[in-house]
């Protein structure tokens, strides 16, 4: 499994301190996912950090 972030996100910074495996703030000031495939144990975690994003901006990739 793995996720991307689309340009809905508001930078609020909730996944990445939540799911600090997955997701991280990149430069630009939006959320970025790492573009692996999420390991098995982290995939709970991502997906909670999906259905908790507040602008809808995390995705299944
Ligand atoms: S939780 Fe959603 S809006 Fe907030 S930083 Fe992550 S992707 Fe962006």
């Amino acid at each position: 499994m793995k996720f991307k972030v689309n340009d809905s996100c508001i930078s609020c910074g909730m996944c990445a301190g939540s799911c600090p495996e997955v997701f991280h703030m990149a430069d630009s000031g939006m959320a970025e996912a790492i573009p692996d495939d999420v390991a098995p144990e982290l995939e709970e975690s991502a997906k909670d950090a999906m259905n908790n994003c507040p602008a809808g901006a995390i995705e299944e990739a």
